[in-house]
């Protein structure tokens, strides 16, 4: 079965997997989307002797089939090797009363690199496929992890720029360092003076500047993304979810069949929707359980119908998640209005509109019932750390304890005690400060790097490889530019 992709906003015609991954967006600004969904055509209980790897393939095969198994297992082999510290690459951690699926053992120490180490092999295949000759210039918005996790991907990767934009004062110590300590003579990193929404919105517009991309195309130049816009983020996304059910099986904590709940921290919504994703191709999932911080336009929508973004906009201490225009929501809104593309287009104009909002129709509301949202805020945040850290000596970031919160309330408002999987977004390490106020009771001290250390030696977990040093490494990136001018800092790092 080919899987073909087309836009959520329909303006445009059918392409393949890897037509695509190369474009990042539609030119109608809709998403890419598969027009169907491949289904899980094997019984997963004979999937059990499948490694990371293996389960990759797998998934990958059935939604990019227009690349050929050589390049599909090529991408797979460079993607996950011994830059994941773990050799299982998402080991499952069973503590307190849930699973933890850890994500973040990658070199960026977020889940983006479960992606985006695999996104850069996908996207020079895609190139060379399709004859594309042009340097392919990759822009990221990030909210802290994708940047660095994309510029580590691509760093170095022939016939490509990489450009991420990040909110200046929008992201944490480790994550900035992170960034601006990146090598590679194809790397750029920016910081604008505006939150990771406007980082989105100002890619989104480069993206749709007909006359800019004509004239970049001149020059030699194309672009692409690496934002879970791009279908090529979600689909190797997909591939933990089943990952996971298969090991639960394997490992006899669920018997076949047997359905499952995932709490997936949200941002962009690219996670949870690789979730569904999943659950479309017959992953037996219960509950789909939204996990946001006080920035709660998620669960508002997911409990009212009505996506609203005229609100304040909050910095908190899980800044992954500090994102008030959910993008991916445009491929579920897709599903649920049954690929009613112009009612699609209709809301996002709304939401670009003067009235900032739109609701869904009643149809839609009660298809959303798959799903549960839920919120956090700040405190309970740490307290949640402290918690689990208490009972189980397991640490958390400050990502993944929004989730387990909003799992505990879930399981008290519903008395559901499905088994359920907390997905692990980050590594406790990557957000110290917050993290350590949940393991040591006070302390004064500010350095980031001091309280890294302060943390191993509480936790007794080492301090993973990638950041070991990263306050010694030298800067090699400090552009700062105005919300509004980064087509102008595009063409002034592309020499135009
Ligand atoms: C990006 C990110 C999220 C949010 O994921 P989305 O796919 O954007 O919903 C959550 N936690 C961490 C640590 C992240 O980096």
């Amino acid at each position: 079965m080919v899987i073909k992709y087309k836009s959520t906003r329909g303006n445009e015609e059918t392409k393949t997997s890897a037509e695509a991954i190369l474009k990042g967006i539609a030119k109608d600004k809709g998403l890419f989307v598969p027009i169907s969904f491949p289904t899980i055509d094997k019984k997963l209980e004979e999937m059990t002797h499948m490694d990371y790897k293996e389960v990759a393939f797998y998934v990958l095969e059935k939604f990019l089939s227009d690349f050929s198994e050589d390049d599909l297992r090529d991408a797979i082999e460079n993607a996950y090797d011994e830059k994941f510290e773990a050799k299982e690459i998402a080991p499952i951690v069973k503590a307190s009363d849930a699973y933890f699926l850890e994500l973040y053992h990658g070199k960026t120490l977020a889940f983006k690199d479960m992606a985006l180490s695999i996104l850069p092999h996908l996207l020079t295949k895609a190139a060379k496929k399709l004859g594309e000759d042009k340097k392919v210039v990759i822009l990221a918005a990030t909210s802290g992890d994708t940047g660095k996790a994309a510029l580590e991907g691509f760093s170095d990767v022939d016939q490509t720029e990489i450009i991420v934009f990040y909110p200046d004062n929008g992201v944490s110590e480790v994550q900035k360092r992170q960034m601006i300590t990146q090598e590679g003579k194809n790397t750029h990193v920016v910081a604008i003076k505006g939150n990771f929404d406007d980082a989105q919105s100002g890619v989104k517009k480069i993206f749709n500047d007909d006359d800019f991309n004509e004239q970049m195309n001149e020059k030699g130049y194309v672009f692409s993304s690496a934002n879970s816009i791009n279908i090529g983020r979600l689909v190797p996304q997909v591939v933990y979810y089943v990952y996971t059910y298969i090991e639960l099986l394997k490992r006899g904590e669920i018997t076949s069949g047997e359905k499952i709940n995932f709490v997936v921290p949200t941002g962009n919504f690219g996670n949870i929707l690789a979730g569904y994703y999943a659950k479309k191709m017959g992953l037996p999932i219960g509950k789909l359980i939204c996990a946001s911080n006080k920035n709660n336009v998620l669960y508002d929508f997911l409990n009212t119908g009505v996506y609203n973004i005229n609100r304040e906009f909050f910095m908190t201490n899980s800044p992954s998640m500090d994102i008030l225009i959910s993008s991916n929501l445009e491929r579920l809104l897709y599903e649920l209005s049954d690929h009613d593309e112009s009612l699609v287009k209709n809301m996002m104009n709304q939401l670009d509109g003067e009235s900032k909002q739109y609701t869904i129709t009643p149809k839609m509301k009660e298809l959303l019932k798959g799903f549960y949202g839920g919120f956090t805020t700040e405190e309970e945040t740490i307290e949640t750390i402290k918690k689990v850290y208490d009972q189980s000596k397991y640490v958390l970031d400050t990502h993944t304890a929004v989730a387990y919160k909003v799992y505990e309330e879930y399981k008290k408002e519903t008395k559901d005690d499905t088994k359920t999987v907390i997905v692990s977004t980050a590594s406790p390490y990557k957000f110290t400060k917050s993290v350590i106020k949940g393991v040591v009771a006070s302390t004064e001290e500010k350095n980031e790097f001091k309280l890294i250390e302060m943390l191993s030696k509480n936790t007794g977990i080492s301090i993973p490889e990638p950041i070991k040093d990263l306050d010694k490494k030298e800067i090699l990136h400090d552009i700062k530019c105005e919300k509004d001018a980064m087509k102008d800092t595009v063409k002034g790092i592309l020499g135009i």
